[in-house]
């Protein structure tokens, strides 16, 4: 078994949504970001190369690459499960948090649990989201962007 975490933060900027976990949650921003910007599945992708010992996004997914401009995050996902299992290597669970004031997660939290079990190739019950506030302080409290942290266990795929 391996374990690894994965940490995000973006800025919010001019829209009318933000993507989280995969899925497309209405906001009085967007996000500042060169792909989609899913905080979510940035930690989460991160976690998985950590645990792999595989170095992190920025490595694989440069921000300043052409092909990432406003890419779906959940390419990012499956290109790092497709490393993994070249390893043998399976995910067990993940736990991803959401640290922002707003959007509340409340209404879509099931249904970010399901997208990313469905891109993890797990079951729902192998995913936890949970969201926090920072009690208002700081730039999460202030608004000013969102952030967020995941761990997940890499399993033997056998
Ligand atoms: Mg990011």
């Amino acid at each position: 078994m391996r374990i690894g975490s994965g940490f995000d933060v973006h800025a919010f900027g001019p829209g009318e949504h933000v993507m989280l976990g995969g899925v497309r949650v209405p906001h009085s921003h967007g996000v500042i970001a060169h792909s989609d910007g899913d905080v979510l599945l940035h930690a989460l992708t991160d976690a998985l190369l950590g645990a792999a010992g595989l170095g992190d996004i920025g490595q694989h997914f440069k921000d300043t690459d052409p092909r990432w401009q406003g890419a779906d995050s959940a390419g990012f996902v499956r290109a790092v499960l497709a490393m993994l299992a070249e390893r043998g290597l399976r995910v067990g669970n993940a736990d991803v948090t959401l640290l922002a004031e707003r959007p509340k997660i409340g209404p879509v939290r099931a249904q970010i649990r399901d997208r990313i079990a469905q891109l993890l190739e797990v079951l729902p019950a192998a995913v936890n989201v949970k969201a926090t506030t920072t009690e208002k302080l700081g730039f999460l409290g202030r608004g000013e962007g969102l952030a967020a942290a995941a761990v997940v266990l890499l399993v033997d795929a056998q």
